[in-house]
């Protein structure tokens, strides 16, 4: 659902120029300034469309903009604004297109245009055929009807009866919800038939401005279109409506301004329907964010938006265009005219800020919830760094007792390894391996040993990596040593033990350890 508004302001007319009456309007971007030598109003619509002048007619009559200028043609506004529309009307989004503003300010040249320069409801009909020559298939078909209406004091005429067609009822079913009883709904099969009919109810319009005077500028113009789709599937029949109203507003000028007073009595009554309309899509609006709230529509209180209904709910995009005249002698109605509008907007901005609030507060919800999970991650991660670290710590450790307790068990294997005796035999001194392990550890003069070895002077004689012995013979080639000396690495043996071995030694060796 959308609510959309959009200004537009016309070229001077023939009596603005022969009285050569100043500007009043201006348009910034989507802004819409009215001025006059004391004061500046400022207002901003979703749309601001300058259509006063940069234009040039081409030789098929059509007014269309001067190169680099801004003027808004009639194909600008349609392809502007309603790209999306007629593909969310084939979604089901049905669709009102408001036209209002002051009298010969151009409501009915948006709407309907000229043969040259065909308004809104010639675009959209062209559209519409084309998307159906699109869509149309085996199963599914489309039927378009258009109707056209008006209501002025409450009473609704048909403009398309070939009878008198005045005051029609407004009813209400479960089938068809609410709809005008007895309207004359013509079958159209291209845009052609469709300016046909258009023609046709223009006149017969035209009949009653003669017969009704000028009263007919404070009629409510209604064109319906109706897209019957039928899909077949099967043996079954599914049939969808996609409705279409486009309304040329009751002029926005107070009925005393007229000559002919005998009419002031209809004031309050042509007034009514668009106090309703506004109201209506004010609360449609309101009720389109806040479900929750019941909030009554007053649909009931003008036949205007009765007809309108089904266009003007929280499944449909309505679209209000405003006419203003940009001369300084209509200041006053076209401040009324923009300010009629204004009040949508209002809604329509409030909405936005609340939305942009909450969607704020949610960023705002959101990025606390984020801080909290980015600190709990953060400490977890602190957490798990720190489990971490201990566990390397712990596998450190682990690790290092093993290897101690492994170097320890080497230690004390190569101990045992390790040993050896040597001995003296004729003064000459013998090594004798004790074991086979050992063999792979005892070096002299690097060296392996694995057999008895005579030992000479000078030799170094290595245990292992840590302990290595030098002989010497102390000046005597040949001494007699007579004891047998068993050398086992210290450690394996106490102390006592090991000091004997040594004292032992020095009788006859000079011990070196490294
Ligand atoms: P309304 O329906 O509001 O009474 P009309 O649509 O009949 O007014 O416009 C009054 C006159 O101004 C018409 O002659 C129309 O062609 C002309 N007119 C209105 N709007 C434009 C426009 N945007 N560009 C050119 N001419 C315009
Ligand atoms: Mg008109």
């Amino acid at each position: 659902m959308s609510v959309k508004v959009a200004v537009r302001v016309r070229p001077f007319n023939k009596f603005e120029i022969e009285q050569n009456l100043p500007l009043c309007i201006s348009m910034k971007g989507d802004k819409t300034i009215l001025f006059d030598s004391t004061h500046k109003k400022e207002f901003e619509f979703d749309y601001s469309f300058w259509s006063h002048d940069e234009f040039e007619v081409d030789e098929k009559g059509y007014r269309r903009p001067l190169p680099n200028s801004r003027y808004a043609d009639q194909k600008m506004i349609f392809n502007t604004i309603h790209q999306d529309t007629i593909a969310q009307l084939f979604q089901g989004q049905n669709c009102c297109i408001l036209s209002f503003g002051q009298k010969l300010s151009g409501r009915s040249y948006t709407l309907l245009g000229t043969a040259e320069n065909q308004g809104l409801v010639q675009n959209f009909v062209k559209e519409i055929f084309q998307q159906i020559a699109e869509k149309q298939n085996i199963t599914t078909k489309y039927e378009v009807y258009t109707s056209m209406l008006f209501t002025f004091n409450e009473i609704i005429y048909d403009q398309l009866s070939p009878t008198d067609g005045r005051d029609l009822k407004i009813k209400e079913n479960a089938l068809q919800g609410v709809f005008v009883e007895n309207l004359t709904k013509e079958l159209v099969d291209s845009p052609e038939s469709f300016d046909e009919l258009m023609k046709k109810g223009i006149l017969k319009l035209q009949k009653c401005q003669t017969l009704m005077s000028v009263l007919v500028s404070y009629a409510n113009i209604i064109i319906q279109l109706e897209i019957k789709e039928t899909i077949t599937l099967d043996d079954q029949k599914l049939e969808n409506l996609k409705l279409i109203n486009f309304v040329d507003l009751v002029c926005s000028d107070r009925i005393e301004k007229l000559k002919d007073s005998k009419y002031q009595y209809l004031d309050a009554k042509i007034a009514r329907p668009l106090s309703t309309l506004l109201e209506v899509i004010c609360k449609v609006l309101l009720l389109s964010q806040q479900q929750d709230k019941k909030i009554i529509v007053p649909y009931r209180d003008s036949k205007l938006t009765r007809i309108l209904q089904k266009t003007l709910n929280q499944k449909s995009n309505i679209f209000l265009y405003l006419s203003i005249s940009p001369a300084i002698n209509n200041f006053q109605q076209s401040l009324s005219t923009l300010k009629f509008a204004n009040k949508i907007m209002k809604i329509k901005n409030d909405i936005i800020s609340n939305i942009k609030a909450s969607e704020n507060q949610q960023i705002l919800d959101l990025s606390e919830a984020q801080i909290q999970t980015q600190s709990q991650i953060i400490q977890s991660s602190i957490k798990q760094e720190f489990e971490n670290k201990q566990e390397q710590e712990l596998n450190r450790n682990t690790q290092y007792i093993q290897q101690f307790d492994k170097s320890e068990k080497i230690q004390s294997d190569t101990n045992i390894r390790c040993q050896a005796i040597i001995s003296t035999k004729d003064g000459i001194i013998e090594l004798q391996p004790l074991s086979q392990e050992s063999c792979g550890q005892i070096f002299i003069n690097n060296h392996q040993v694995k057999e008895l070895t005579k030992l000479y002077h000078g030799d170094r004689v290595s245990f292992g990596n840590t302990t290595s012995l030098l002989i010497q013979y102390n000046g005597i080639e040949k001494p007699k040593i007579e004891s047998n000396l068993t050398l086992i690495q210290k450690d394996t043996l106490d102390e006592s033990e090991n000091n004997q071995i040594i004292e032992e030694q020095n009788k006859s060796l000079k011990f070196d350890q490294d």
